[in-house]
């Protein structure tokens, strides 16, 4: 992997933990010698992502589209900005220029790209991880009903575990590295082989 893309919330959340596992995070990002690509926002747990892996001397490369430059507010410090025209443009820029993501805790923007980037995993068009920083449980419920995507067979259990979880961050990052895209195909028959 070179480039990492991290997916967070534009806003900070309410707990001190959020804020300490984006820059936690970013901070070994740069440390492990990757960039980091995210959304090229100053604000919320963006913001801090990008700050921590800069202070870390690591390389930033942010994607925005021009309709958010203001409100989302374009950080000015990044190694790399591209200003982009749509959502669409932003999430294939961010696939292309990546080699895994990470999803911390975040709003439904955040979720929107973690989905994409599974989905498209899931589907072939690439065979990079997606993983998701489970920050003081704040994804319990989301994995639950993962879980059950795949026991009432709308998800093969493969590409269930496609999508990585982890509490621990080195371990994420192990998780990561070592990753093999599972090779099945996606839909499954009637009767239900994906159990
Ligand atoms: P949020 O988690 O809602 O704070 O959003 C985090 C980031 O996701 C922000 O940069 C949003 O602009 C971005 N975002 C929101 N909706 C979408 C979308 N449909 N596609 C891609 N990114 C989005």
């Amino acid at each position: 992997m070179k480039n990492i893309c991290v997916f967070c919330g534009s806003s900070w959340g309410n707990r001190k933990e959020y804020e300490a596992a984006a820059t936690a995070i970013s901070r070994q990002i740069a440390r492990r010698g990757y960039g980091l690509v995210y959304g090229g926002s100053s604000a919320g747990l963006m913001g801090a992502c990008a700050d921590a892996a800069l202070a870390e001397g690591g390389k930033v490369i942010g994607i925005l589209p021009h309709s958010l430059k203001e409100k989302e507010i374009d950080h000015r410090g990044l190694t790399e900005l591209h200003l982009v025209d749509s959502m669409h443009e932003r999430k294939s820029l961010m696939e292309q220029l990546s080699d895994g993501f990470i999803s911390l805790p975040g709003g439904i923007g955040t979720m929107d790209e973690l989905f994409e980037m599974w989905t498209w995993g899931m589907l072939g068009w690439h065979d990079k991880p997606s993983a998701l920083f489970n920050v003081d449980g704040y994804y319990d419920d989301l994995v639950r009903f993962l879980d059950r995507t795949a026991s009432d067979a709308f998800l093969r259990q493969a590409h269930r575990d496609m999508l990585i979880v982890e509490t621990d961050m080195d371990r994420l990052f192990e998780r990561m590295e070592a990753y093999e895209a599972p090779k099945v195909g996606k839909w499954i028959p009637k009767d239900g082989d994906a159990i």
